[in-house]
């Protein structure tokens, strides 16, 4: 079946149910979000999208984001999800790439889009000039359910591009049938009902907000809360207001609202059973802070990637502080995760060796490029994580590194997230990048960006000592770099890819064999 339909399936279970609701108090009912989605698909169509075309969608947590999501399936189109935090060269290389023919985009962020040649719409704030959603939806009539596209399993739903950690973001091409079985995996998963109020206070676009947990909640017939951004306040007021059920989000979200809202303890949060994180892992302080601060046993850890939809494996409650830092030791269900060596065997306990995983969720492949399709997903079916991790002796996953991110000096492994913890340990180090440099003599060597807490701009005199306490020799950097900041995703992520290619505002300050 199609998300569309089993959309519409809820709908007519509970047409007069709020189904969106803002932290502004706008609410709209299922059969509303219905009608206007059948409207913005007739806006749509008048403007020349049709079956198989690309919208491109750059908004904040809007109900307008929903409703062309919608609009633009019943109109056989599909959609191209955009992160409202990049850039406009970054934009215009996502609606290239996509070959997307309409982007709907919140007025706000207009000017990102200014120099691109495609046909514009703006959602939520108007731009004189630019054709609007909302005036569009309330000029045209609904879509009769005649004239919409025919969608089946294999309907191109979405491309979702990743976030470009490790190079340019890739578009990972999912089905209708992929996309389904990614909100039922969260619906099983997570044993959501009709009663489930979903908080939405992370951008929407992302894979999980979007796949688990918008459509998971439209599956089952729940009520999902918008928050246009993060912010802590409104993300207490909104979730103690609003009663919600479950929410999801990087650790982040929770340990800033935890520990920069003095009145934390006087919101009722006591509605929510379950808070989930993603993204990252927790250490076991933060774990048991955050379990004692939210008063609640039902902190659940996630991790997957844009390609599996993003499912993969979970930490349940239970396992927070016992098994801190790990990602779990099984799948969702219907997910199967394993950890294989480079001679393609399954890893034995405390060796390393890169998750695979085997999900019906899987993207069918990366947009225009079979031969990345190829090197990802084996013909078993299996996609390749590119993450390292190591087994403990009770099965439990810890990641290690990124293949692209290991250094092999000297023929040893050297996993650049190990080398970074023990920089950032360092009182006056705030952040820290490790990567290596190609040697002719040693395969590579271990090299070291930082960035100090107090800006200055010399290497720490303790730093070698430090490192030396803590890592094996081989593992300690031959350089140090102090940079003032670290590129970074618009999610936070440390993108060495950029590290290793171009000259950092930094000063090599210390050069040590
Ligand atoms: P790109 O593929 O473009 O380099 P990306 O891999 O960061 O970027 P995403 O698909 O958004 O793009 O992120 C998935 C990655 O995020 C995973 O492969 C993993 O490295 C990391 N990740 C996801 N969840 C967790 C988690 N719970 N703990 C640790 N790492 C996680
Ligand atoms: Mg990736």
């Amino acid at each position: 079946m199609d998300m569309l339909t089993a959309f519409d399936s809820s709908a007519s279970k509970f047409p007069t149910k709020n189904v969106l609701v803002t932290g502004d108090g706008e609410s709209l009912t299922y059969e509303n979000l219905v009608d206007l989605s059948r409207r913005a698909a007739t806006a749509f169509a008048a403007a020349g999208v049709g079956e198989g075309d690309r919208v491109a969608l750059m908004c904040y947590n809007t109900t307008g984001f929903v409703i062309a999501v919608l609009g633009a399936w019943r109109v056989g189109a599909t959609i191209v999800p955009i992160n409202h935090k990049l850039a406009p060269p970054e934009v215009a290389q996502i609606i290239g790439h996509s070959g997307s023919s309409l982007v709907v985009i919140d007025g706000s962020l207009h000017a990102c889009v200014e120099g691109i040649d495609i046909a514009t719409m703006t959602t939520d704030t108007p731009v004189p000039g630019t054709p609007h959603l909302e005036e569009a939806i309330a000029a045209a009539e609904p879509l009769a359910v005649s004239d919409q596209a025919h969608l089946d399993d294999n309907s191109i739903a979405e491309i979702l591009y990743t976030s470009g950690t490790t190079g340019l973001p890739k578009g990972c091409v999912h089905t209708h049938r992929t996309v389904t079985l990614t909100a039922m995996t969260a619906v099983i998963g997570l044993s959501m009902t009709r009663d489930e109020r979903l908080l939405m206070s992370v951008p929407i676009w992302h894979a999980s907000p979007l796949n688990n947990w918008l459509l998971g909640t439209l599956y089952v017939g729940g009520t999902v809360v918008l928050e246009r951004e993060y912010h802590p306040v409104a993300f207490l007021k909104t979730a103690a207001a609003q009663r919600i059920t479950l929410c999801f989000g990087p650790p982040v979200i929770y340990t800033t609202a935890l520990n920069s809202v003095p009145d934390f303890a006087d919101y009722d949060l006591s509605s929510a059973r379950a808070w989930l994180y993603g993204g990252g892992p927790i250490g076991p302080e933060v774990a048991q802070r955050l379990a004692a601060g939210y008063r609640s046993d039902n902190f659940f850890q996630v991790y997957g990637m844009t390609e599996t939809g993003p499912v993969g494996s979970v930490l349940y409650p239970d396992e927070q502080v016992s098994k801190a830092g790990s990602i779990g030791r099984v799948g969702l269900p219907g997910v199967d995760v394993r950890v294989v060596t480079a001679n393609g065997e399954q890893a034995y306990v405390n060796q390393v060796g890169e998750i695979w995983i085997r999900s019906a969720t899987t993207m069918i492949g990366y947009l225009d490029d079979p031969e990345a399709t190829r090197a990802a997903i084996d013909t078993d079916g299996w996609y390749h994580t590119g993450d390292l991790a190591r087994v403990d002796d009770d099965g439990y996953l810890f990641i290690v590194d990124r293949t692209k991110d290991m250094i092999i000096t000297g023929g040893e492994n050297v996993y650049s997230k190990e080398v970074e913890d023990a920089l950032t340990a360092h009182p006056a180090i705030a952040d820290a990048a490790v990567v290596g440099r190609p040697h002719p003599e040693w395969g590579q060597t271990v090299i070291a960006h930082i960035v100090r807490i107090d800006g200055r701009d010399e290497v720490p005199d303790d730093l070698k000592d430090f490192l030396g306490d803590r890592l094996a020799r081989y593992k300690i950097p031959r350089e140090f770099h102090v940079a003032q900041s670290l590129p970074r995703t618009p999610t936070g992520k440390i993108q060495k890819h950029l590290i290793n290619r171009s000259e950092l505002p930094a000063a090599e300050l210390s050069t040590t064999a």
